[in-house]
């Protein structure tokens, strides 16, 4: 069979990091890259881009844990190269504080972060309202910087990317021999998954240079993330709302809750307002399906369903999609040879 021609729906992290895995992988492919919109324009945009697993109810602790380690593997690597500042990946320190000590007092990531430890209680005086905390160093992708440097590779290796919207994954089965469906809460219209739900996510980015660790509340809902230009103040989590219209009330709410955290941020300028649907679901959709249609097929690979957390598995997820699109093409490679025969 001739070089496999692989399309690849939605140019979020999730997308284009699959796409670069695919290209990586496999070098004889023809890889493209579909999407309605691109950089700055996708709900990757809009996150805060923190190395912080969110936890997926559906899928086994194991394998989130392998997802995690090796995207944080991957992005310490380019924290640690000449490229770091382009692609948008530092590392950063602080801290999470609950009110009240959680049940499970080391996460199932502790050991992948750098110096998870326990906060001492000369630290917690900084959070006079929070009774236990965590200290550890993690990564955090600036977002729209690390998508376009991912489109920059994309384009290195020879990957097009074409503005389309797909009304439906069969009209693509004329054009290309495999699928790869990556169109995060726009998978709910195009595949009609009834599991897939937003959960709207209004945050602040604004400018404090002077803050420098991050601070999470241990509940989700107030964090502090400060990347290499701007501060990213968090959040609100409403599940099933698809407004993307940001709510002055919220604002107010997230800025008086991250000053409450850290007061210095009462003299924070420029304030931007940004909001984003989580494409959520009780676990990620990471698998292999076959369509059909009048005795012609086309293979399948879904990805998407990252909620709260496609940052933070973005690379592990990529590398399990190109595994999948790698066994797409052994099975078509199979069916050609055997239609020779
Ligand atoms: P998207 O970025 O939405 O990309 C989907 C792509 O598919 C888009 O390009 C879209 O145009 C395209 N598309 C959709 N439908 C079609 C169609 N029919 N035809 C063609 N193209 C289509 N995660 C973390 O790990 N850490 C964080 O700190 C973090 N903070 C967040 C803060 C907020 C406020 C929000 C909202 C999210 C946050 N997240 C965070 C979650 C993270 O943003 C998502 O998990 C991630 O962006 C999902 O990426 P995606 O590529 O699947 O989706």
């Amino acid at each position: 069979m001739a070089a496999p021609k692989v399309a690849v729906v939605g140019a979020g992290v999730i997308g284009l990091s699959t796409a670069l895995c695919i290209a990586e992988t496999c070098p004889s492919c023809s890889v493209m890259v579909l999407s309605d919109q691109f950089s700055p324009n996708t709900t990757s945009d809009v996150a805060a881009g923190m190395l912080i697993p969110h936890t997926y109810p559906g899928t086994p602790i194991h394998v989130q844990k392998q997802w995690f380690k090796e995207t944080f593997t991957y992005l310490f690597a380019i924290s640690n190269s000449a490229e770091a500042s382009e692609a948008g990946i530092h590392l950063v320190s602080g801290w999470q504080v609950f009110k009240n000590t959680p049940k499970e007092e080391l996460p199932f990531w502790s050991d992948v972060v750098l110096g998870f430890r326990p906060m001492s209680e000369a630290e917690l005086q900084k959070f006079p309202q929070h009774r236990f905390g965590q200290a550890f160093t993690t990564l955090k992708c600036d977002c729209p910087p690390y998508l376009l440097w991912l489109e920059k590779r994309l384009k290195a290796t020879g990957v097009q990317m074409y503005t389309r919207k797909v009304a439906d994954l069969w009209e693509l089965h004329s054009e290309y021999n495999i699928v790869v469906n990556c169109a995060g809460i726009g998978a709910h219209q195009l595949v009609g998954d009834e599991k897939l739900f937003p959960v709207r996510g209004q945050v602040l980015k604004v400018h404090a240079p002077w803050v420098k660790n991050f601070i999470r509340d241990g509940d989700g809902l107030t964090y502090i993330y400060p990347g290499i230009h701007r501060v990213t103040l968090g959040g609100t989590r409403e599940k099933g709302s698809w407004s993307l219209s940001p709510d002055p009330g919220a604002t107010k709410g997230i800025f008086d809750r991250c000053c409450s955290l850290e007061p210095s941020l009462w003299g924070a300028q420029d304030i931007k307002v940004k909001v984003g649907l989580r494409p959520s679901r009780q676990c990620v959709r990471l698998q292999r399906e076959v369509l059909s249609q009048g005795g012609v097929k086309l293979p399948v690979v879904h990805n998407y369903g990252h909620g709260a957390g496609g940052f933070s598995v973005h690379r592990g997820t990529a590398k399990e999609a190109a595994r999948l699109v790698g066994e797409c093409i052994a099975a078509l490679q199979g069916s050609s040879s055997r239609a020779k025969l």
